[in-house]
């Protein structure tokens, strides 16, 4: 097993070579660690910053062996890794982080929005349905407007439609692929909100201060940090990160995605078990950031602080829109971030930037 905390000159794991691994990368070799990355595409962001890169499936038994010989700690980039991945790894004893109930809980929304009500972190009403007929059951019992969702696999808005009258839901279910769904109650939401927190493996946990977020088609285009709230909010929000990383004995940061209510109440949306998108704010804006903070924690290392030092809009640079980083590098508030993808597609998320002001 692997010695924690693990020392610097260490190699450390990551599955998944998209944006999220190259920034986790990039943050533990500043920690001292070589990383080893496991990714399907030979050219991936991860992979060009990493010591090591190793092309396969992430259930490729032969590819998996190779990072537990070179990696004594390993996490993930996403959520989505295969359980049997997990398992294969713990078997080969390697330390993974976070824990596979983390993981089996953020793959299927019906698993997630059960374990947060019986946390006590709230959530919309909610129905699960596997079939058309339960479906339509379901949304007549609930009432419309609703919004279906893949129980498994959605991400960026995808997997999802909203049903505007009951006798639609079958449709819906049909055009959703016929595969297992959630059908959710409305929030009516004046804000959207995130927090990002981390738990070490000693149990200490650091809480980021919240931010604000803003979707287009989806998909999230701007966050501002920290969020204008009250002490009464954070308090609330701090509340639901803490059971949420207790209930799951977690060690690593998770993004928890929260709606905002007019009466002041917070539900939770969905929680991300990794670095999130709505925490790159942090890279510029805290004393500690979200990547070396999972690093810290998943590595055994004490968790930093998450003291804000700027107030920041981030701003996600979506397909083209990274081919201003000229003129974005001579704003001297801004701090841009690229993550060398080669090609830019619409909606791709090409790098963001960090706008600065003072606090
Ligand atoms: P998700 O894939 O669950 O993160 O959902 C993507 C976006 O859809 C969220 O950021 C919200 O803007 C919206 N959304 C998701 N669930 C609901 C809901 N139950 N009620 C209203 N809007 C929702």
């Amino acid at each position: 097993m692997a010695e924690l905390p693990l020392p610097p000159g260490s190699t450390l794991g990551i599955v998944g070579g998209g944006q999220l691994g190259r920034m986790l990368a990039l943050a533990a070799a500043r920690l001292g660690f070589d990383v080893a990355v496991l990714e399907r595409d030979a050219d991936s962001p991860a992979g060009r910053v990493a010591a090591h890169c190793i092309v396969g499936a992430y259930t490729d038994k032969a590819a998996l062996e190779k990072l537990a010989g070179l990696a004594s700690v390993v996490t993930y980039e996403f959520e989505n890794v295969p359980a049997e991945a997990v398992l294969t790894l713990q078997g080969l004893g390697v330390e993974t982080a976070p824990g596979p109930e983390a993981l089996a809980v953020a793959q299927d929304r019906v698993a997630e929005k059960q374990f947060l009500n019986a946390s006590g972190a709230p959530t919309v009403a909610f129905a699960s349905a596997d079939t058309a007929d339960e479906a339509m059951g379901a949304a007549a019992v609930m009432g419309a407007p609703l919004l279906m969702k893949t129980r498994r696999e959605g991400y960026d808005g995808k997997g999802q439609r909203w049903v505007e009258h009951a006798a639609d839901a079958a449709a819906a279910f049909e055009a959703l692929g016929g595969v297992p769904v959630i059908l959710e109650a409305p929030a009516e939401f004046v804000r959207e909100l995130s927090i990002i927190a981390a738990r070490g493996r000693d149990g200490a946990t650091a809480i980021y201060p919240l931010s604000e977020n803003h979707h287009e088609g989806g998909i999230l285009r701007r966050s501002l940090a920290p969020a204008r709230v009250s002490q009464k909010l954070a308090d609330q929000a701090e509340r639901i990160a803490v059971r949420i990383l207790e209930g799951l004995n977690y060690v690593g940061v998770v993004g928890i995605e929260l709606f905002e209510l007019r009466d002041g109440r917070l539900l939770v949306n969905e929680i991300a078990p990794r670095v999130h998108n709505t925490g790159h704010w942090t890279q510029d804006g805290c004393e500690v950031d979200q990547f070396e903070q999972h690093i810290r924690a998943v590595a055994g290392w004490p968790l930093g602080p998450t003291k804000p030092v700027a107030q920041v809009e981030m701003l996600n640079l979506l397909g083209d829109e990274a081919d201003a980083w000229a003129k974005l590098a001579h704003e001297p508030e801004t701090r841009v971030h690229l993550y060398g993808k080669r090609e830019a597609k619409p909606g791709r998320k090409m790098g963001h930037v960090n706008k600065l002001k003072p606090l």
